[in-house]
């Protein structure tokens, strides 16, 4: 066969794992693959047999050329929100992913867990993926010696297996990123020794639900405590512009400073926001670190300065 593949939202920011994944079952097949291309790859050149279509965003718009196949498959959060459409193949699903489609040499991509028992308003991963954290990979599946892990686990400590897995990325010795964060209200003592044994530069935390902070200072401060870990190493996404005012931004904002972790302001559908908007202020002024630190108070923030 004759496959194509085209990354909807793009080759810029982040590989598309599916497609990775498809290109390598299709090659062990002995298909050839290769990106699709619009100007090349059209009428009177001989159709594909078949082409895929992955987007993962829903705010990216679709691919807008014809599309010279018998056979067009489409997939992804971006087609079919929130659920994701039919899921991959067992055989697909875990098959050690293409690198080389991206040309990348020193960085594996994947899930150990999948699921979250969380179900946060405004986050997609339970009705996608379930309302339990769950194994899914062993890390062999998708890293063979790289130099760097990128996990994309929603919670990966809430995992029955968290200790198992984690053990497996301390064995690696490779530098970990977590990009989608570590739930730090289900942490524990053991948890954090297991996580300061991690190759990381940086790792995240969410504080989102103001109404958590019974529970998170004390966990936060935990935290601190056993791996001593300064700011840079510790990062809190602070959701706002969904259920908080700003005087509780404000005070998770100070909170998270005062207990040494660094916060990084996120917008809730920020497209909806106006470039005046308080939120926006509050924003540029946390997230412009020489700003944030020079300039302790909000109100003593001038939106101007940038
Ligand atoms: S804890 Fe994180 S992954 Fe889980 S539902 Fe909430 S935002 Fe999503």
């Amino acid at each position: 066969m004759n496959v194509g593949l085209i990354d909807v939202d793009g080759h810029s920011n982040f590989p598309n794992l599916p497609l990775m994944k498809l290109s390598a079952w299709h090659k062990k097949r002995g298909d050839t693959v290769r990106w699709y291309n619009p100007i090349c790859d059209s009428f009177p050149r001989p159709p594909f047999d078949r082409v895929y279509m992955s987007k993962v965003f829903t705010f990216t718009p679709d691919f807008p050329y014809y599309i010279n196949a018998k056979e067009v498959i489409k997939g992804g959060t971006g087609y079919s929100y929130p659920d994701g459409g039919k899921p991959l193949d067992p055989e697909i699903e875990h098959i050690y992913p293409d690198y080389s489609l991206y040309g990348i040499t020193d960085t594996a991509y994947g899930f150990l867990t999948r699921g979250c028992p969380r179900n946060c308003d405004f986050c997609i991963v339970g009705k996608k993926e379930g309302l339990k954290s769950r194994k899914v990979a062993d890390l062999s599946e998708f890293w063979n010696g790289q130099k760097n892990i990128m996990l994309c686990d929603p919670n990966l400590i809430a995992c029955p297996d968290w200790k198992d897995l984690i053990q497996q990325l301390i064995k690696s010795k490779a530098k970990v990123n977590i990009n989608q964060g570590i739930d730090i209200r289900i942490m524990t003592e053991e948890k954090a020794k297991m996580i300061k044994r991690l190759r990381v530069d940086s790792v995240h935390f969410a504080w989102d639900r103001y109404e958590d902070k019974e529970i998170i200072i004390p966990k936060f401060k935990q935290f601190k405590e056993i791996t001593e870990w300064g700011a840079r190493k510790t990062s809190v996404y602070v959701l706002t512009n969904f259920n908080t005012t700003i005087e509780q931004d404000l005070e998770r904002i100070y909170t998270l400073r005062d207990l040494d972790y660094d916060p990084y302001v996120m917008i809730y559908e920020k497209e909806k926001t106006r470039n005046d908007d308080p939120v926006r202020y509050l924003q540029r002024w946390v997230n412009n670190r020489k700003i944030f630190k020079t300039i302790r108070r909000f109100e003593d923030y001038d939106p101007k300065m940038g």
